[in-house]
């Protein structure tokens, strides 16, 4: 059974102090995912290994609560999206390196850090909804095409500050530089139909609604979409696209792992981390999460594989990472939300 840390700050500090010496059976995990997400996945390793796990589900803070507790962290691992994020915590020297076979063999090297700080275990692909209705799929080829005028008042996005907008922005810089992507910025705020608001979902409502023609969000949503009896007909009025970078392929993030430097259960740790690289665990992201696993040998859900398939572009993630603050001082040059 998995228990659920929701304690304060220092009442999880001192856990730590007090309990690690007798609690060698067991994981603490620190998420940023969503507990319906990975439940599936830590019933399943309980239930293959014994060892029990306790989450702390966080929504920030995750690195300034793991640098307060220091070594008296009951944190064995993190669990998060975004690569920025990944980074953002080794930087601040909160993780660890893991060296493990298993890890190796199971996760692309493109997928994990030169030095073995964090592994993802997923990718998503940041596309474009487009209404059935009012968009010819061969209209959307590429993110550069969102700033042409033929798209004025038809797109609808989240925020320009949302961690998957600045990785899309990251990636345009990449490709383009910092000048290109500024005005690249101000051709699709120019074609908004609205202020940016809302998650991935709302924009879909909204081309149902028809307040916009195409949004930018994430390929999971889909599944999700078509899960909730509520939101099933925002995800039927909409086509999922994949636009491509002017020669690079579609932008995908990750999900991923890594060990806590203070990991007062390190074995145990490092079984979850091979577990959830394990094609059984694996499998369970791609049908529950509806991601893109990584594993080799895996394959995506049939309804993930029915949207199409896609180059990922070739961007290396830690250079995505190592561009967020450019992205984000560039999106608010433009004033993207305003
Ligand atoms: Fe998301």
């Amino acid at each position: 059974m998995t228990r659920f840390l929701r304690l304060p700050l220092t009442a999880a500090a001192a856990l730590g102090i007090a309990a690690p010496a007798v609690q060698a059976d067991e994981v603490n995990i620190y998420s940023y995912r969503q507990p319906e997400l990975i439940q599936p996945l830590l019933d399943a390793f309980t239930e293959q290994t014994g060892i029990a796990t306790n989450v702390a589900f966080l929504s920030k803070g995750m690195v300034e609560r793991l640098l307060a507790e220091g070594d008296r962290s009951p944190a064995d691992i993190i669990l998060t999206t975004d690569i920025s994020r990944l980074a953002e915590a080794v930087e601040a020297g909160v993780t660890q390196p893991v060296q493990s076979a298993v890890l190796e063999a199971q996760i692309p090297a493109n997928f994990r850090d030169p030095g073995n700080q964090w592994f993802a275990l997923t990718t998503r692909a940041r596309i474009v909804y487009a209404s059935k209705e009012r968009v010819d799929p061969a209209e959307v080829t590429t993110y550069e095409d969102l700033a042409d005028p033929k798209w004025q008042g038809r797109i609808c996005t989240r925020s320009g500050t949302h961690s998957y907008t600045l990785a899309l922005v990251a990636a345009m810089l990449h490709h383009h530089g910092e000048e290109a992507t500024k005005t690249w910025l101000e051709g699709v705020k120019a074609n908004l139909a609205r202020k940016p608001q809302g998650n991935d979902r709302a924009q879909v409502k909204a081309i149902w609604a028809g307040e916009c023609d195409i949004s930018l969000g994430n390929t999971y949503y889909m599944g999700e979409m078509l899960a909730d009896a509520e939101q099933t007909e925002w995800a039927n009025s909409v086509n999922v696209l994949f636009p491509v970078f002017e020669g690079g392929g579609t932008h995908v993030n990750v999900s991923g792992v890594s060990l806590t430097a203070a990991a007062p259960n390190r074995d145990a740790a490092v079984k979850l981390m091979e577990f959830l690289a394990s094609p059984e665990a694996q499998e369970i992201y791609a049908e529950v999460n509806y991601e893109y696993p990584v594993a080799p040998g895996t394959q995506p859900s049939e309804l993930v594989s029915g949207w199409g398939s896609f180059t990922p572009d070739d961007v290396n993630l830690m250079d995505l990472a190592a561009l967020r603050a450019t992205a984000l001082r560039l999106v608010e040059e433009v004033n993207f939300d305003g």
